[in-house]
């Protein structure tokens, strides 16, 4: 097996934007086509969401969305997995996540339908301890029957029990159908102390 992150260039954090003390950052991660932009825009709807700034890169970007009304950016990183290319914004994302001491929070979407996938088990592990307290958020729980999503939010949760600094619970999310946001708005404003 081949490990994702081991040959892609390592980035410095100077590349970044620099951190706002005014704003507190949240992270939103996940494979692609994950659902993180959707639920991104959703759930930062607090007041308006302005795009600040883009971390350059070739295929995809991470973008920052600054809420004034909150005073939380939101931090939409690429996405990893799925193809060869997006895996070349790993190290970057993990260089990031390891070394942005003024992010509150991590959140690492999955989707429902298809549970933990390698990659996310191979990015979770090489960020080991480091950076923020994660929580994991099912994505698009509206096209998952009821009684299979039970099933695999209690499958996400036993995987998680071999990751340190993640919630042992797990927010199950729709876009589609606006379920689960209320919770993940509670839990940023905890995380971000709102
Ligand atoms: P990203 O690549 O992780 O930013 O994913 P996107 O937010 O762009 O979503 C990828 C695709 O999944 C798009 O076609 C979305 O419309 C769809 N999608 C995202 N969230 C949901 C959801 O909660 N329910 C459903 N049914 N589709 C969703």
């Amino acid at each position: 097996r081949t490990r994702l992150f081991a040959k892609a260039p390592l980035l410095h954090s100077n590349k970044w934007p620099r951190p706002d003390p005014a704003y507190a950052e949240v992270a939103v991660i996940g494979r692609s086509n994950v659902g993180k932009s959707s639920l991104l825009n959703k759930v930062s709807q607090f007041g308006t969401v302005a795009r600040v700034s883009n971390m350059p890169g070739q295929t995809k970007e991470a973008a920052w969305y600054r809420n004034k009304k909150v005073k939380v950016d939101f931090i939409d990183m690429p996405g990893y997995g799925h193809s060869a290319r997006a895996r070349i914004f790993g190290p970057e994302a993990l260089d990031f996540v390891r070394n942005r001491t003024s992010l509150r929070g991590l959140y690492v979407l999955i989707d429902a339908r298809h549970g933990f996938k390698w990659s996310d088990h191979e990015w979770l592990s090489e960020l080991g301890s480091a950076g923020p307290m994660k929580q994991v958020v099912l994505t698009k729980c509206d096209l998952v029957p009821d009684k299979r999503l039970i099933e695999i939010a209690s499958l996400v949760r036993s995987d998680l029990e071999s990751y340190k600094r993640v919630e042992r619970k797990v927010i199950l999310c729709s876009s589609a159908w606006l379920t689960g946001f209320q919770e993940l708005r509670k839990d940023i404003c905890q995380r971000c102390k709102l």
